[in-house]
């Protein structure tokens, strides 16, 4: 589907980015949250793990994994791409992508007033990050969701740019790697949303006609329409420890089937016992496996007996 009609260039302007410094961006995300001492907040972090309270700095410095119970704290977009992707080495393709209000929609605020909120507190159009990199020397198309915008909701325009990446991997034959954190579709774009997952699938498939690698990364959590199309058509589907992945939620599944669900149902570990993922890889080997991964892949060449079919 061609978004063209509804999608368009809107690049935040460069006064606009500076003006949204951490500071504010860290005082507007606790405006919901009331009396919470701000400094206190900014220096200590507490692990939903094992409810210690940490140091922020030396959580960050383990890689925003616990350094008493292992717990993976969840990562910004920023802080994925310092530790995964090689210094210098990043160049964002699409970011100027936008959407504005196809439907009109408004719940208990109008959309364009929530995309506007987004977008001053993240300082990007919306809710996936995508361009290339090097990982240890190794040249990949990356997709990055943000969870902290719109819940990693997946619109036109996340649609898009995933098929929009996917498609310049494909002429360079470059491997995809796509870190998902998503609430699932994004209701204020209703079926637009959802027809997103038929995109990006299809984008994903002339990629594998070509053979060429397509690793999805699925982080906490991976829920919805993303979870039910691109983040689970990996060549591999990798996931971090402890990472929330499924469907619907656990409260309406449980409704709805009127049985008890097991214990750690719609965790990575529960997933990987079942079949449904090929491994759960710690963040401080992430970037190594990655790395070791696409090397091994990179040796496929287009399969010939198909492509004479055709
Ligand atoms: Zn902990």
């Amino acid at each position: 589907m061609d978004n063209r009609e509804i999608i368009s260039d809107n690049r935040p302007s460069r006064d606009r980015r500076l003006l949204v410094s951490s500071r504010s961006r860290a005082r507007s995300a606790a405006a919901d949250e009331p009396a919470v001492d701000e400094t206190r907040a900014e220096i200590w972090v507490k692990c939903l793990g094992c409810k210690e309270i940490a140091f922020r700095k030396e959580v960050e410095r383990n890689l925003n994994v616990c350094p008493k119970c292992g717990y993976h704290l969840r990562l910004t977009v920023e802080q994925r791409l310092a530790i995964t992707v090689d210094r210098g080495s990043w160049r964002e393709l699409f970011a100027a992508l936008a959407i504005g209000d196809p439907l009109e929609f408004a719940d208990s605020r109008p959309y364009p007033e929530r995309l506007q909120a987004a977008r001053r507190s993240s300082g990007r159009n919306d809710a996936v990050v995508t361009g290339i990199a090097k990982i240890e020397g190794r040249r990949a198309a990356l997709a990055i969701m943000d969870f902290n915008f719109m819940g990693g909701s997946m619109g036109v325009v996340v649609g898009e740019k995933l098929a929009r990446l996917i498609d310049h991997a494909l002429t360079r034959r470059l491997p995809v790697i796509a870190f998902s954190s998503s609430g699932g579709a994004r209701m204020q774009e209703g079926t637009l949303s959802l027809m997103q997952m038929a995109k990006v699938s299809a984008a994903l498939a002339r990629l594998r006609d070509a053979r060429i690698a397509y690793l999805s990364v699925l982080c906490d959590p991976t829920t919805g329409g993303v979870a039910a199309s691109f983040a689970s058509l990996g060549d591999l589907n990798i996931a971090e420890p402890g990472a929330v992945i499924g469907f619907a939620g656990r409260r309406v599944i449980q409704q709805t089937t009127n049985q008890q669900l097991p214990e750690g149902f719609q965790t990575a570990e529960f997933l990987l016992r079942h079949g449904m993922l090929d491994a759960i890889v710690p963040r401080p080997r992430m970037r190594a496996t990655l790395a070791q991964l696409m090397s091994m892949l990179a040796a496929r060449r287009p399969h010939v007996g198909r492509a004479a079919k055709r």
